[in-house]
């Protein structure tokens, strides 16, 4: 009886282990169809007086290349990018009157580190805190018109009006709700 029950058990969690699997898989393929160049990916949610967001953007669209920097011209551009991401503000610009502040920004790309791959993204993960929330009615993404490479943002966005996906473009690059 009890080897019943621990094979009834076992034939259950099959199933389980498969569905994680094709999970994993299904996540590293998407990430790599999500990597097309010219789109960015922005996960943002906002909670209250909290605005978190996470973006993925090619660094083909950043750099124009996605090996690692050779020229002078090359090497000076990867500097002033790593060094202007590092503020939140180089993504995102707010309404003045909902008096966001950054809390924190997180960057990471296998370039910065000198890696070599096939495809390179930007991982960003920012955290900003607006005094007056209810004056946050849209965000402008400055991002655009710093690299022209960037035609536009799918964006996730769980906000005061509930769930939406929708794509920013670069020739109107405000997200509006
Ligand atoms: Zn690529």
């Amino acid at each position: 009886m009890e080897k019943m029950t621990k094979l009834l058990l076992n034939l259950l969690s099959l199933p389980l282990v498969l569905l994680s699997a094709q999970g994993v898989f299904a996540e590293d393929h998407q990430g790599h169809a999500a990597h097309s160049h010219g789109m960015g990916i922005l996960d943002l949610s906002i909670h209250g007086k909290t605005v978190k967001a996470s973006f993925e953007i090619p660094m083909e669209s950043l750099l124009g290349h996605e090996y690692l920097p050779r020229s002078a011209d090359q090497k000076k551009a990867m500097a002033d990018l790593k060094a202007g991401v590092a503020k939140a503000s180089y993504f995102m610009s707010f309404p003045a009157a909902a008096q966001c502040q950054e809390k924190s920004v997180k960057t990471e790309s296998a370039m910065f580190e000198g890696k070599k791959s096939e495809h390179a993204d930007l991982d960003a993960d920012l955290e900003v805190e607006c005094a007056k929330p209810e004056a946050l009615t849209q965000i402008e993404f400055p991002l655009f018109a710093k690299h022209r490479r960037l035609g536009s943002l799918k964006v996730n966005m769980v906000g005061p009006k509930g769930q939406k996906s929708l794509t920013v473009k670069a020739k109107d690059p405000v997200l509006r709700w």
